[in-house]
């Protein structure tokens, strides 16, 4: 049987740990906050801040809630960004996407200030990971990093694939793979032969999109899988991009969904705003 990786358990050590961390930080004056803002009401942007603000409540960091109407123009988005960026109280800036269409979400993404960039998707930030400089680093491939460390699997010198090339898993994934001196693979729509790619794989990272597109067809055997998929099922039960039931008898390790790396992004983000009021201390 593989080794299931506990996503959920992990997060919590994670959160413990930084609840920890801000305790201490309280005792010495020092307080953290993230401003949340939410543009529009859609349903499912609306569970994730609610789920981002309950993590801050638990560790002990303030949160800042904006609720904006679906209109907001991007002028005004930009206005209270800039706002957010020169309070002082404020170490964290998050702005939940999507944003509405008439909002381009580049121009929103680049208002925020790197020091306060918590989401890890400013340029700046991208371009910090790029060189090996230190920044804020995408909370999803930034967890996964600790899902494998933390279950003591060792990234250096293994080969790594990972299928999707998106902003904010894919290409930062491939880069945290590296700076851990990964040798690795970026696969995408328009890789040929994927499976024999993926089969090279020591350890591959699925962030395809597409519901348990990957089956032990495109999996070797011991290697170790990360599932960042999502999806609902026709039962309108969660899974992966990954065939779980398929792939994990042939692998040493894999992610379940749920209770795999969805549980890290949120716990990332925390660790990322302690990051911040370290920072700017
Ligand atoms: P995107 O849709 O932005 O990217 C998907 C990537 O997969 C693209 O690079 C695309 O290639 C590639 N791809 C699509 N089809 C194929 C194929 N047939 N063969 C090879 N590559 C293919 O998705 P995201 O990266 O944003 O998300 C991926 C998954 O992870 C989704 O299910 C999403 O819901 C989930 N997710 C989960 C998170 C979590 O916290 N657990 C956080 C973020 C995402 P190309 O670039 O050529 O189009």
């Amino acid at each position: 049987m593989p080794q299931i990786i506990d996503g959920k358990l992990i997060s919590t050590q994670i959160k413990d740990e930084l609840k920890e961390q801000v305790a201490a930080m309280k005792a010495e004056g020092v307080s953290i906050c993230l401003a949340v803002i939410q543009v529009g009401n859609d349903p499912a942007s609306s569970v994730y801040v609610n789920n981002k603000k309950k993590a801050c409540a638990y560790i002990g960091i303030d949160s800042l809630s904006y609720e904006l109407p679906e209109e907001t123009t991007q002028e005004e988005l930009i206005d209270l960004i800039k706002e957010l960026n020169d309070r002082k109280d404020v170490n964290g800036i998050l702005v939940q996407l999507p944003v509405p269409k008439h909002i381009d979400e580049d121009a929103i993404i680049r208002a925020i200030d790197p020091m306060k960039d918590v989401d890890g998707f400013h340029p700046q930030s991208v371009g910090a990971l790029c060189i090996g400089q230190p920044g804020f680093v995408s909370c999803t491939p930034a967890g996964i990093i600790q899902l494998l460390k933390r279950s003591g699997i060792e990234i250096a010198g293994k080969e790594c694939v990972v299928i999707g090339r998106s902003n904010i898993v894919g290409k930062p994934m491939s880069l945290l793979l590296l700076r851990e001196n990964g040798t690795v693979t970026v696969t995408h729509s328009r890789t040929k032969d994927l499976q024999e790619v993926t089969k090279r794989a020591d350890i591959l990272i699925v962030a395809i999109g597409k519901p348990k597109m990957i089956t032990k067809e495109y999996v070797k055997e011991g290697a170790v899988v990360i599932d960042v998929g999502i999806h609902r099922n026709e039962e309108n039960k969660l899974c992966g991009d990954v065939d779980y039931d398929d792939v994990a008898p042939i692998c040493s390790a894999i992610t379940p969904v749920p209770g795999g790396v969805g549980p890290m992004t949120i716990a990332m983000l925390m660790n990322n705003c302690v990051e911040s009021a370290v920072l700017n201390r």
